[in-house]
């Protein structure tokens, strides 16, 4: 009896230190892979796959809304760090500068809306690759991806903001070309094997993204309209590999031309910027309520 009773006590102490080690370890792996809880979140509807997650995602801060679940909205700063972008016509301006600007102000109205989660690619004057953004954007699993950039041209003429959506034909010439230079920049894509296969899983969900990504170009031009001076044709499409591997709706605004000095001296101030900021946060509300009720 005795006996017994040293064995099972024996057992359950063995039993529990068992437990014990397991949980350690357990906490130490999704610790050690997993920085923040935002991105625990992400990696767990992954379907317990353990993923790991790039530097460019760990620092990303998600800003919450006024209410629970709701989609993440994912702004992109164009440019930062080593890669100025376009130089403003003043000499005073760059591009990488006054693409932050604007996107921290946009984040900060969505966020004082409540209506939406929303984080930055870059909060600072960081160098990020074109790949690094996307894979933020699958990360976070963002609902709308929105990269802002500033226009320039040799005509100093030119002025005015368009938007680019997503798609596998250019509508022109300039498109082309645009998103081939904005391509260029792609240094650090992921192997040709994994491209393979995400480009034939991709393929059904890139029609209805393509699609998705022009409805949100076209709400955003509407609530522009007649607030802020557009291209004459200000809905334009282009072949970003940003936009698509971010497989999620996307679009790319150009708030207008740091190489007009009209336009450049109005996207150099806050108040300048409001209106394009107003429009936008307004599309992007409308754009997800509207996919959330489909
Ligand atoms: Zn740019």
């Amino acid at each position: 009896m005795d006996r017994n009773r040293k064995i099972g006590l024996t057992i359950c102490v063995v039993l529990l230190a068992a437990v014990a080690l397991l949980a350690l370890a357990l906490a130490r792996a999704r610790t050690g892979v997993v920085g923040d809880a935002i991105a625990l979140i992400g990696e767990a509807r992954t379907g317990g796959l353990t993923l790991v997650m790039p530097d460019s995602v760990k620092g990303v801060r998600v800003r919450e809304a006024s209410v629970p679940g709701r989609p993440i909205v994912l702004i992109d700063p164009g440019h930062g760090g080593r890669d100025p972008g376009a130089p403003g016509v003043s000499g005073a301006s760059r591009e990488k500068d006054l693409t932050l600007a604007m996107s921290q102000e946009l984040a900060d109205l969505l966020e004082q809306r409540g209506r939406v989660r929303v984080a930055l690619t870059r909060e600072d004057d960081k160098y990020l690759t074109l790949e690094q953004r996307a894979a933020i954007a699958r990360h976070l699993r963002a609902g709308l991806f929105l990269s802002i950039h500033m226009d320039s041209a040799p005509n100093p003429l030119a002025k005015g903001a368009t938007v680019y959506s997503l798609s596998d034909v250019a509508s022109s010439e300039e498109a082309a070309r645009f998103a081939a230079s904005e391509n260029r920049d792609d240094t650090a894509l992921s192997s040709e094997a994994d491209d393979n296969v995400r480009a034939l899983l991709a393929d059904v969900a890139l029609r209805e993204q393509m699609e998705d990504s022009a409805a949100l170009a076209e709400r955003m031009l509407q609530r522009a309209a007649g607030r802020i001076e557009l291209r004459p044709r200000p809905h334009q499409f282009a072949a970003f590999h940003v936009l698509r591997r971010a497989e999620t709706p996307a679009v790319l605004v150009e708030a207008g031309y740091i190489s007009n000095a009209d336009d450049e001296a109005k996207l150099m101030t806050k108040e300048g910027r409001a209106p394009l900021v107003l429009a936008l946060a307004q599309a992007v509300e409308a754009d997800l309520a509207a996919r959330a009720t489909r």
